[in-house]
């Protein structure tokens, strides 16, 4: 693949500043690992100055009416449009993702603005009586820090810039300091659409997540990434009680019902494990058959899996690119060799090209042990076992054996029986003969210790806000 080059270095927006830091943090290409980039590294100065501009833009923003700020976040989202094609080769130089799947994530992330922008948090009126009126007020919470993983770094954003600044809140954004490129460039289109210090985003290290975490100037965390942090992100932000909503790691479960046809459902359960080289928070990390046609599935899944490209991102024939960094790359190796020292069956390992770049092939691991690490864990990458089945309750009860509960997926011909499957999973989404399907109207969350709050629709609007209810005795 061609690495980009920067012609200029990386800066971060602050203030309304497009600033530039003499420190700086390598930015890796995971399909040739090649540093294509130099992005700032965000100082403890930096992020007090970022937070100052913020509480200082709060009073201003917040004061203006819905239909502005509105009007604003439509415009960012043409700006992206306007360079989409730019923004979408950052985003598959910096994340590896294949280029259909980057400008699907770029398509994404411009609807999201737009749709969000288009909702509102209207106040209610919970009371209107000859005495009294009772009235629900959402008010803005004040500076909201808003730190994104790498997997989607533009959509993942868009989910919390989008509803945070319409309900009249001023941010500080942190990207993964393994891909800040396409989030860094937006912000410098972006500077001068909205007020200074309405929108910061800085770059940065492994200090910067908890600096902001434990920032007394911030009110609210909006945190998407792994389990383990987020209870750390928890523990930090209760110093002075800040919001949090936290989008973590989950462990989805597929479960393919006894009157399924294994050649309809198997594309669709290929695509619901192994999209986005298995690193979505919601990829179906354990697929449970029933026994009657385990082995059918287990062989289409094999024909499809032959069928797909792992490879170079930008050509138009991969379908799966590299693991995102080295980090998660030497993570899944060691699950991937695990597995196998521990005698589990691989059913299947694909190819990967040769040479540099965090490559692991599609593997498909034929029933494991249900306390075996890969049925236990999210493994982040694309390694998924098929696990066989006798009756419906014991696939549900293992199923919700786990300490996640992000979202799961039924598939079968009975809607009535896939819709009582699905009633009984411990999860904040299920997806009935498709996944992964996400809408900016469609609340989104985890169960368990997959998070806490949910983004998206009325209620992701509202977590962005504080409730005030307001009495009023007529007489
Ligand atoms: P991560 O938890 O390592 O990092 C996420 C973000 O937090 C990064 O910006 C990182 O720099 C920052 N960070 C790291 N340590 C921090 C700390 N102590 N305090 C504050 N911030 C800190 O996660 P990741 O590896 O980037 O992403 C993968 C994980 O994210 C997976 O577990 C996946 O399931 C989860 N995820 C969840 C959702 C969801 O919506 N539920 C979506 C995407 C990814």
């Amino acid at each position: 693949m061609k690495t980009i080059t920067l012609n200029k270095p990386m800066g971060m927006l602050i203030d309304g500043e497009y600033v530039q830091t003499k420190k700086t943090i390598p930015v890796i290409n995971p399909s040739n690992e090649e540093v294509i980039a130099e992005v700032p590294d965000a100082s403890r100065e930096d992020l007090d100055k970022a937070v100052a501009a913020a509480r200082e833009a709060f009073p201003a923003w917040s004061s203006r009416p819905t239909e502005e700020r509105a009007e604003l976040l439509m415009k960012l989202a043409d700006v992206i449009e306007k360079n989409k094609e730019e923004l979408t080769e950052l985003l598959m130089n910096e994340n590896g993702k294949p280029l259909q799947a980057s400008q699907a994530e770029m398509e994404d992330s411009i609807r999201w603005y737009r749709a969000i922008a288009s909702q509102r948090l209207e106040e209610e009126i919970l009371e209107d009586s000859e005495v009294h009126k009772v009235v629900l007020q959402y008010v803005p919470l004040g500076v909201v820090g808003a730190i994104v993983p790498w997997n989607y770094p533009m959509n993942l954003a868009a989910w919390k810039i989008a509803p945070a600044l319409l309900t009249g809140n001023t941010l500080v954004v942190k990207p993964s300091p393994n891909t800040p490129l396409s989030t860094l460039r937006m912000a410098e289109l972006a500077k001068d659409l909205f007020p200074k210090g309405v929108l910061n985003v800085i770059s940065g290290g492994d200090d910067l997540g908890p600096w902001m975490t434990a920032h007394e100037g911030m009110d609210k965390i909006s945190f998407t990434g792994s389990t383990a942090t987020g209870k750390k992100v928890m523990k930090s932000a209760s110093d002075n009680l800040k919001r949090t909503t936290l989008e973590l790691g989950g462990n989805d479960a597929a479960i393919v019902l006894p009157d399924a046809d294994p050649k309809q459902v198997v594309e669709g359960l290929f695509w619901a494990a192994f999209a986005n080289t298995g690193q979505v928070c919601v990829d179906a990390k354990r697929l449970y058959i029933h026994e009657k046609m385990y082995d059918e599935v287990l062989e289409e899944m094999i024909t499809y899996a032959k069928t797909i490209q792992v490879g170079d991102p930008s050509d138009p024939k991969t379908g799966l690119g590299p693991l995102q960094n080295k980090m998660q790359y030497d993570k899944v190796k060691e699950l991937i060799k695990e597995t196998k020292d521990s005698g589990a069956r691989i059913a299947y390992e694909g190819e990967i090209p040769a040479g540099k770049g965090y490559y692991i092939p599609v593997t498909i691991v034929d029933n494991p042990p249900e306390d075996s690490r890969l049925v236990q864990e999210e493994p982040f990458g694309p390694i998924v076992p098929l696990l066989k089945y006798k009756d419906m309750d014991e696939a549900v009860q293992r199923a919700n054996h786990t300490k996640y509960g992000l979202a799961g997926s039924v598939w079968g011909k009975d809607l009535e029986l896939a819709y009582d499957v699905a009633s009984r999973l411990e999860t904040g989404t299920v997806w009935i003969n498709e996944s992964q399907v996400m809408q900016p109207d469609f609340p989104f969350g985890g169960h368990k210790e997959s998070g806490i709050g949910v983004e998206h629709g009325k209620s992701g609007l509202a977590a962005f806000t504080n409730s005030r209810t307001v009495m009023i005795k007529k007489k």
